[in-house]
């Protein structure tokens, strides 16, 4: 990744208004000290999107975007950090940084630049075959077998590999005097006992692009019932499997707008659904479904429909597929259509309105794992349990959520007519079989409380800070809160920079801030500032009892809860934790008696 230094940065921000840079995708109004439009991120008729050139972020009451002038443009136009930086420098008249390049890094670009253009003349060549030759004539007739029109294979670039042992080679190398070598390291030829060969012979070829619409690999498909019946591209320097997906460059389009991806598993299939005009469906490159195609994802959508065959693989690709997408925040559902039936054949018969109603009508991924474990194993044999309870634990611990993993519980109790408390305890075991901090509540229902707690003290925790931003100095009464832990990471770092500030009396500002941080905390810090605004006259200690209260009765309660649990086993700790909560109740009475004075 390229890197900026931080007077850069402010160099360009410095020399954008960020009302204007927004202003150009969205008209704004001024009212009050904010610029309010419709929000660029989500649907709505009356503006809750508001930009605060003061504070330099952006907040909206909707659906809760927030960020900077660098996080605005990387989540419109879909860009890295550093794309985004560029993009701005070049709207501000800022000239880039030069970088040295090494000699090496020169040839390594110059290389790249011929494997791109090799494979770009490749998807040409094989169009060109399909489309204008008598070798590509069985290609067309399977296409045509498959419903596609010249349109649709002219929008996919659609092709065809000549039935021979080096047709491509040849070509490439005598008449577009192309090195075998770049050949060679673009997957599109193979070299063995001295002899450089075609890699892909006699098959349909489906060009995949990547995220800027260049053709950098191929999947292949033989006509017969021979074996593979799809062959991909190797892995090239130009083409990372675990990082792109078949028809996501057309698919991007639609999936920006509807936040929402349709997974398949066919190139067929997602072909098949972009001609019925279901054209925010994907397919996966031949390969489960990976980490790094979830985050890639995760930048453009919110939701992933699965819409894989319901036999057992599909099934089991499914399950897999979940327990990453839960990983990375993606929301999950599985859409099933007709059994046994895959999309490309449902789509054909049914159209594509039909499809889109099954994929309204798709099941929250939880919901289907538990149905499927249900069906796969017997629920009444203490085996099956142990079974259904092992992979579900699975999928939902991939989950940071413990009030999803309650809510489960009682799902799973009542569809497996087991005790809710059995199951507790086995998810207790499970957790602490594989180490991880999951709290899994011993009761029922408790859980909701403690997270509304800990919700309450967040918020308590952000007004504090935002009231600090807002009286523009590092809080003299900063000493006050030495040692307090904060809920959220994101507030302990903003925490800590302010710390920075009060040292150096230097005093606060939106902006300031904003360098300190890195890029990933923006939205957090745009939506900590810009949500709401605090009454300034309220004095200091009005923010900083609450919270400590707050956290003094969390403490109570944890301690209170050990103690209890502790007092058979081992009463000598127990009793340890019921003098800690005597010396905290002491604390909470001090702190409330203040308050009433
Ligand atoms: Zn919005």
């Amino acid at each position: 990744m390229k890197y900026f230094g931080q007077d850069f940065l402010q160099r360009v921000s410095d020399s954008l208004n960020i009302a204007d840079v927004i202003g150009s995708y969205v008209p704004l109004k001024k009212r009050g000290n904010r610029y309010w439009g419709c929000c660029p991120f989500h649907h709505e008729k009356t503006p809750s999107f508001s930009v605060s050139p003061d504070k330099g972020l952006y907040y909206c009451f909707g659906c809760h975007a927030s960020g900077n002038l660098f996080t605005f443009v990387q989540k419109i136009e879909n860009l890295t950090f550093p794309e985004a930086v560029e993009h701005l420098a070049e709207i501000a008249h800022i000239e880039l940084p030069q970088e040295e390049i090494s000699a090496e890094e020169q040839k390594k670009q110059s290389e790249m630049s011929a494997m791109y253009e090799a494979a770009k003349l490749a998807a040409d060549y094989f169009h060109n075959c399909l489309t204008k030759t008598r070798m590509g004539e069985a290609g067309m007739a399977y296409f045509r077998r498959r419903h596609l029109t010249p349109e649709h294979i002219a929008y996919f670039k659609l092709g065809f590999a000549p039935p021979e042992w080096d047709r491509l080679f040849r070509d490439f190398t005598q008449k577009k005097q192309i090195r075998p070598e770049i050949l060679r390291s673009t997957g599109l030829v193979g070299y063995s006992n001295g002899r450089y060969f075609d890699m892909f012979r006699n098959r349909c070829m489906f060009p995949i692009l990547n995220l800027k619409g260049h053709p950098v690999a191929f999947g292949g498909r033989v006509l017969d019932d021979s074996k593979p019946k799809y062959l991909n591209s190797p892995e090239t320097p130009i083409f990372n499997k675990r990082r792109l997906l078949f028809a996501l460059y057309q698919a991007l389009p639609k999936i920006r707008e509807t936040r929402q991806v349709i997974m398949v598993e066919g190139y067929m299939d997602a072909i098949s659904l972009h001609t019925h005009g279901v054209t925010n469906v994907v397919a996966s490159l031949g390969t489960a479904f990976t980490i790094e195609q979830a985050r890639l994802l995760k930048r453009y959508a919110d939701e992933v429909v699965f819409s894989y065959d319901m036999d057992s693989a599909g099934q089991n690709a499914t399950r897999r597929a979940l327990e990453i997408a839960g990983t990375v925040g993606l929301k999950i559902r599985v859409a099933r259509v007709g059994e046994g039936k895959d999309p490309d054949e449902f789509v054909n018969l049914h159209g594509g309105e039909a499809y889109l109603e099954a994929v309204r009508q798709a099941q929250p991924a939880m919901d289907y794992l538990l149905a499927s474990l249900l069906h796969q194993y017997d629920a009444t044999s203490l085996e099956g349990q142990q079974h259904i309870l092992q992979e579900m634990f699975a999928v939902l611990t991939t989950r940071d959520d413990s009030m999803l993993i309650n809510s489960y519980i009682r799902k799973m109790a009542q569809a497996m007519r087991l005790d809710e408390g059995v199951i507790r305890s086995e998810a207790t075991r499970y957790v602490k079989k594989n180490h991880m901090h999951i709290y899994i509540s011993p009761k029922e229902n408790t859980e909701n409380v403690v997270s509304r707690e800990s919700q309450k003290l967040l918020r308590l925790e952000e007004s504090f800070l935002r009231y600090c931003m807002q009286v523009r100095r590092a809080p003299s009464f900063w000493p006050d809160m030495k040692g307090y832990e904060y809920h959220s990471p994101f507030c302990s770092r903003l925490a800590s920079i302010m710390e920075e500030f009060q040292e150096s009396g230097q005093p606060l500002s939106e902006k300031l801030v904003q360098q300190k941080l890195e890029p990933e905390d923006m939205e957090a810090l745009a939506a900590l500032l810009m949500r709401e605004e605090d009454d300034v006259s309220v004095p200091w200690e009005e923010f900083i009892r609450p919270l400590k209260l707050g956290s003094l009765q969390k403490a109570y309660k944890e301690h209170t809860e050990k103690a209890n649990a502790l007092a058979h086993e081992d009463p000598e700790a127990s009793r340890q934790e019921m003098l800690t909560c005597i010396r905290l109740n002491r604390e909470i009475q001090e702190l409330q008696q203040k308050s009433s004075v």
